[in-house]
């Protein structure tokens, strides 16, 4: 078998590792800010720092980055844990941000200590003004030359609560006519009365990403710290950091991160889809969260196989999402029981099968998996076939049925259509055919030879489901790129809803969101808002790519 080639963070960590620079093994983390639920584009984020150290030896850590209190919730916290442990990854620490509060002050502290860092009373504006442009350098502000002792002080008062919110911030003391803006005396701590989902009103001060993340990298001894590309332009500086504070030396590397077709994939955005009720939570089986693939029947191997198959690059590209639902279908092709179930039910009745008499057919379960058995489903005289299968004009080679026509019924019989008759719209009302005795399935004499199979349930056994069909979210293709405005391309039509569908009685006993397939419908499973009157199936894909661009 042929080695796949190395993308550039393993050819990097296989460097890093031939030259003796981690004998203990390198050490990745998952950093998810939590507030929201994870989406696919950090299912790239997780397979990849998790599969690095899967595959070259090291451990992973789930960290919450968890430092602007106002929009991160516990619920959050849960449903990410729920999500990482799904995908199928173990992590080895589990960690918060939020812990390091106090040793954040500290190298804070030290900062200050060495003249690294002051605390400025400018307003926000004022700050914004001094920064410059990228072309002209900026300005001191005028508390840049804040005695240490003066500094300290103030900040240990920031963080006892003396000073009104945004009224003082601290910054580090870089260079403001660095060529990078992020050089640029950087604010490291600002003041917000909001209470944090896990250290409540201990804490009126909070650090920025940019202080807070790679000293949290320090202090886990995280050695490749894996980050999507716009934060290059913040590696100075994260750098920067380690080096005036001599702490654990972790490395930032950034890698593009995931676009999505007719998806969007900022949480902000998926927060005001739930919000606005456009979708009806963040597992909508529409969503591209994992929480909503996973309802609608994704399962994790079908995700793994969809990030090892994008790769990882160092340039953005847009990836279509029927790569997603190619992955989906590999796995369930191989894994899927099959079932039918008649999603547009005509009837069909055998005039010579004896009335009020049944058998139990044997179907395979799967054909592509030999020890998936075999399942029991009831046949009759009576029958539902799907609508679009029975042709009162059809053309040639239309192997299904029509007048005159033959074909098979799935596991059961060939059928030999006699007559019909049409509702007064002029649609087909009833199919009336005469069934073969000799051309059972697996016993069949009747040397007769059909095209076509159909699937088919049995009408007294029949039970029925509510069937959820679904499209495209966005009806744009770089729905990613339309910042606000993509709530305009919400699809009209990304639901279509069945009310009722004939399944054979063996779905009314799976379980919720294990992969079936309806025989020539697609893929589907059991959604959670099942009742035990009321069943209800998600449709996953179809089994063919049929959606037109
Ligand atoms: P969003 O902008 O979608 O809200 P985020 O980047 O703010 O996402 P975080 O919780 O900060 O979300 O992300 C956690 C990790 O997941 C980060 O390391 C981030 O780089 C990575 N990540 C987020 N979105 C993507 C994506 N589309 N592709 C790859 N990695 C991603
Ligand atoms: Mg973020
Ligand atoms: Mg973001």
């Amino acid at each position: 078998e042929k080695e796949k080639s190395l993308n550039f963070l393993e050819e990097l960590i296989q460097n890093d590792l031939e030259k003796g620079l981690y004998p203990q093994g390198i050490t990745t983390r998952f950093p998810p800010e939590p507030n929201g639920y994870l989406h696919i584009g950090h299912a790239k984020s997780i397979c990849l720092n998790f599969g690095l150290t899967e595959n070259f030896g090291g451990k992973t850590n789930l960290r919450f980055d968890d430092t602007n209190p106002a929009t991160e919730e516990t619920e959050y916290v849960e449903s990410i844990k729920k999500d990482v442990s799904w995908l199928g990854f173990t992590w080895a620490k589990e960690c918060y941000t939020s812990d390091y509060f106090e040793q954040l002050y500290q190298f804070a502290s030290k900062l200050i200590e060495k003249s690294l860092a002051y605390v400025d009373d400018s307003s926000a504006e004022e700050i914004a003004n001094q920064k410059g442009t990228p072309t002209q350098p900026g300005t001191n502000s005028p508390f840049r030359n804040r005695s240490v002792e003066e500094n300290l002080d103030l900040f240990q008062k920031m963080r006892q609560g003396a000073f009104e919110d945004g009224s003082k911030v601290l910054r580090a003391k870089i260079d403001m006519a660095h060529p990078n803006m992020h050089m640029r005396d950087p604010l490291l701590y600002r003041i917000r009365r909001v209470a944090h989902h896990r250290t409540g009103n201990e804490w009126c001060i909070y650090p920025m990403y940019d202080f807070a993340h790679g000293q949290s990298d320090s202090i886990e001894e995280i050695t490749h710290s894996i980050c999507t590309l716009e934060f290059d332009v913040h590696r100075p500086l994260y750098d920067w950091f380690i080096d005036k504070l001599a702490i654990f030396p972790s490395h930032q590397y950034e890698f593009a991160r995931l676009n999505l077709s007719h998806t969007v994939m900022s949480k902000r955005k998926l927060l005001q889809l739930v919000n606005e009720k456009v979708v009806s939570g963040w597992d909508d089986p529409r969503m591209p969260t994992i929480s909503g693939l996973r309802r609608r029947g994704y399962t994790p191997a079908s995700i793994r196989l969809f990030c090892d198959k994008i790769g990882v690059a160092k340039r953005e590209n847009l990836i279509d999402v029927s790569l997603l639902e190619f992955c989906i279908r590999e796995d369930l092709n191989k894994s899927a029981s099959r079932f039918m179930a008649v999603l547009d039910p005509i009837k069909l009745t055998l005039t010579n099968y004896p009335e009020g008499q049944s058998e139990d057919l044997h179907i395979e379960n799967n054909p592509e998996d030999p020890e998936s058995g075999k399942r029991v489903v009831p046949f009759s005289r009576e029958l539902y076939i799907e609508r679009e299968d029975f042709l009162v004009d059809p053309p040639k080679k239309f192997f299904r049925l029509g007048p005159g026509l033959m074909a098979r019924l799935k596991g059961a019989y060939i059928v030999k259509v006699e007559d019909f008759t049409l509702n007064e719209d002029g649609s087909v009302k009833e199919v009336f055919a005469s069934y073969i005795p000799e051309s059972k399935s697996g016993s069949d004499t009747s040397g007769i030879n059909v095209k076509g199979t159909m699937h088919w349930v049995s009408i007294p056994h029949a039970k029925t489901a509510e069937v959820r069909l679904f499209d495209r979210l966005l009806i744009v293709e770089n729905a990613g790129d339309l910042g606000d405005d993509f709530i305009k391309f919400i699809n009209p039509e990304s639901l279509q809803t069945l009310e009722k569908v004939y399944i054979e009685p063996a779905l009314a006993n799976v379980e919720v969101g294990k992969g079936l397939q309806f025989i020539r419908k697609g893929y589907f499973c059991k959604d959670s808002d099942s009742t035990e009157n009321q069943l209800i199936f998600n449709r996953t894909v179809t089994l063919k790519d049929t959606w037109a661009k």
